[in-house]
């Protein structure tokens, strides 16, 4: 056989695969070696300036220009030192990847000499080509005018590759009129909310508390592949997944794999990673086999939820970049090969106060259970609200295929939370006003701080097939895809519950204005927030057909594809609270959710051009060689005397594969037929749903002909590499 397959075959099987770069330090000892960190930013700063600094941050202001131009000088100074030679505005604009363009220090004096410069314009702001970014509509492209901006709350890194450095600045990306071109504007909008709304209430229990922090863990699942297969196979290459390929006999059945002994080679790739990571200041601090073979899953500590972000889109990058090094390809894509398991990426979140208390750990004194139930309770309150728009902030034409397919969470948002906080809940909702002034009276002693008990902090009974799971001290929103960037659900999380907190926080004011004891007052709130939002606690199996019946029959929303899924973001009362909550103005939402169903119709039609060519250029012709075998075959037998009975299965296989080979055929000219028609839809969202509902289910109808075909037609023909070497090769 001579095809692409079998080249890529011939490679994996001929080139070395082991690359070594191992450092023995202490991981202490060169952990944010490439950040330009805040003790480091000190050793350049005159005192006065670092005073300023921290008083700027702190306080949330803008930098003065002589102060950025102070700090501008000192990350040069770093800069030289290092031997950077470029810097980079690193901004995460919508289209899913990061986006940077690189500016040489370097530069003519107006004397003519060479020198490097860099100063806190250059710093603080930039205008990079925005035209070609996507804005929905919001930046008329003939003025195409997008910024940059410095995000001081995030620190500056160094990017090096092969020896050359480049200087990366965290920014926003926005227009010219301000409005949010990026992930991380309405993220970092969203923080500032929550602060403020979640400091009014922590302050019921502490009046120390002066700032509220969401903090993010993620978990980032992945596969890897030899890189010759993938380059072998044009559907991975330009979509990220495999939209035909038939599962291998051996997938996943025996559960071998799952924290199995990691392989060699993977091995090699993650100490590789790591190094680099822990240079860049990502926390990363665990590593192990996932449930589908060759696929894996890294998690760091957690951070600051900013930071978080950054740190999650930044790895996406260099693992990228590291697994090229080792002949390797890191998948991203939710779902690579179907019938296996997709990648998710658990989002573990909580809030944090700056007085060190995590509002979500249950702790050890009934104050400080009453503080826990009630962020507890009014995020549990905020998810019943706004499950809709918790379900639109992870829709993606990837998460579609993985949602509901019995290997994540399914499209109903629910929230697990474990024997002994249920009880807590029913405690809280069973109690009458006057149980809860005696109670009060005797300082509190409530049984659910009881029930309750220190071991929950490790012990909380897991369920792994819930969408929102409290695992402990933290709610973990388990439904996210592998390839999102985290701030979208992150920033409608802190949104929902800052709403929902200060709603709380201003009924919660008027008992006590009203001659309520504070604690009543609160207790009061909570058990009317558990009554109302009770149905969204769920504690069974998520995977199961009788949840969909329950959850619809609790009117629990269950919608299964993106396009649908989106409506939510644009609803009066989602555009409400970004607005009042000054999140995203009805403008700036209307086009986000624009941009999310061109991005959704552009991926489904690649996959169908992708689908259509591969059909008729690679399997059609593998097919029909192989057909002609079957025909030459039968006629030598014709001619040499055997009658048409005794080659029966002969004509068997004939007709089995010039029937599955018509299927093709016909799939993809109505596939062709359908596409035209999608694009004669009225708006956007028409668009989208007709390629969801129409041109989607025919990826299945002809890729069950592609499949049956690869099983009949003669192994050597078969033009890409098949699962059991995409997947098992090593
Ligand atoms: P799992 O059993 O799901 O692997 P772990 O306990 O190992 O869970 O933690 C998973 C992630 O949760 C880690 O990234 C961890 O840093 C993060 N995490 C722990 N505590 C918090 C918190 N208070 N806020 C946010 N994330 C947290
Ligand atoms: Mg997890």
């Amino acid at each position: 056989m001579s095809n692409s397959r079998s080249s890529a075959l011939n490679v994996f099987m001929t080139r070395p695969k082991m690359i070594k770069n191992v450092d023995n330090r202490k991981i202490s000892t060169y952990f944010g070696e490439n950040v330009f960190t805040e003790s480091k930013l000190r050793t350049y700063l005159s005192n006065d300036a670092y005073k300023a600094y921290k008083q700027t941050l702190s306080e949330g202001k803008k930098f003065t220009r002589d102060l950025a131009d102070q700090i501008a000088a000192a990350l040069k100074a770093w800069c030289m030192e290092q031997g950077t030679t470029h810097y980079t505005h690193w901004f995460q604009p919508l289209t899913g990847t990061t986006a940077e363009k690189h500016d040489s220090f370097f530069t003519l004096s107006s004397s003519g000499s060479a020198i490097e410069k860099f100063d806190g314009d250059a710093l603080v702001q930039q205008e990079p080509d925005a035209s070609s970014f996507p804005s929905g509509g919001l930046r008329a492209t003939f003025e195409a005018r997008g910024y940059t901006a410095w995000d001081p709350m995030s620190p500056a890194f160094m990017m090096e590759i092969n020896g050359s450095k480049t200087l990366c600045i965290p920014t926003v990306f926005i227009s010219y009129t301000g409005e949010a071109l990026d992930h991380k504007a309405p993220l970092i909008r969203s923080l500032e909310v929550l602060d403020k709304a979640a400091t009014g209430v922590a302050r019921y229990f502490d009046r120390f508390v002066n700032k509220v922090s969401a903090t993010l863990g993620w978990e980032q699942e992945y596969f890897l592949i030899d890189k010759a297969m993938y380059y072998a196979r044009p559907d991975l290459m330009a979509s990220g997944r495999t939209i035909i390929g038939r599962s291998p006999a051996k997938g996943q059945q025996l559960e071998d794999h799952y924290f199995g002994a990691i392989p060699d080679r993977v091995y090699n790739f993650m100490v590789d990673l790591e190094l680099e990571c822990h240079k860049l200041g990502i926390p990363v601090r665990t590593r192990h086999n996932e449930v589908a073979p060759s696929q894996f899953e890294l998690a760091p500590m957690f951070e600051e939820a900013n930071i978080a972000v950054d740190h999650n889109s930044l790895l996406m990058d260099v693992m990228d970049r590291v697994a090229r090094r080792h002949y390797l390809i890191c998948l991203l894509h939710e779902k690579p090969f179907a019938g296996i398991n997709g990648s998710g990426k658990h989002n573990n979140w909580s809030m944090g106060t700056d007085t060190g208390t995590n509002l979500l750990s249950p702790g050890k004194t009934p104050r400080n259970n009453l503080q826990f139930l009630t962020f507890f309770i009014n995020t549990i309150k905020a998810v019943h609200d706004h499950a809709d728009l918790l379900r639109a902030s992870i829709a993606s034409e990837g998460n579609d295929y993985r949602l509901g397919a019995n290997e994540a969470p399914p499209a109903i948002i629910s929230v697990f939370i474990g024997d002994f906080l249920t009880k807590a809940m029913e405690t809280i909702e069973q109690r009458v006003d006057k149980d809860i002034k005696e109670e009060e009276e005797n300082e509190l002693k409530l049984d659910i701080h009881k029930m309750i008990p220190d071991v929950m902090m490790d012990n909380t009974d897991r369920n792994r097939t819930s969408p929102f799971a409290f695992t402990g001290n933290k709610f973990e929103f388990r439904a996210v895809g592998s390839s999102a960037n985290c701030s979208e659900p992150m920033m409608v999380l802190n949104m929902i519950v800052a709403n929902q907190l200060t709603d709380f926080k201003n009924k919660v004011d008027k008992h006590i204005a009203d001659g309520e004891k504070k604690d009543s007052a609160i207790l009061i709130e909570l058990r009317s927030c558990v009554k109302s939002c009770k149905k969204i606690l769920f504690e069974g199996d998520n995977y199961s057909e009788a949840w969909a019946k329950e959850a619809a029959k609790r009117g629990l929303p269950n919608i299964k594809t993106t396009p649908l899924a989106l409506d939510a973001m644009i609803t009066k009362k989602a555009l409400k609270m970004f607005s009042e909550l000054n999140i995203m103005s009805e403008k700036e939402v209307e086009a986000r959710h624009e941009i999310n169903l061109e991005k959704y119709i552009k991926k489904v039609e690649i996959e169908a051009h992708l689908l259509h060519e591969l059909c008729i250029n690679q399997i059609l012709p593998a097919c029909l060689r192989y057909q002609t075998d079957l025909l030459s075959n039968i006629k030598a037998a014709l001619d040499a005397g055997l009658n048409k009975t005794s080659l029966k299965t002969q004509y068997e296989i004939l007709n089995l594969v010039s029937s599955h080979i018509e299927g093709i055929y016909h799939g993809t000219e109505k596939m062709k037929t359908e596409m035209d028609k999608a694009h004669h839809q009225k708006s956007t969202r028409d668009v989208a749903v007709y390629f969801c509902d129409k041109v989607k289910p025919l990826f299945l109808e002809i890729r069950s002909h592609a499949d049956t075909l690869e099983l009949y037609v003669e192994d050597k023909y078969w033009p890409l590499p098949k699962y059991r070497e995409i997947l098992f090769n090593r």
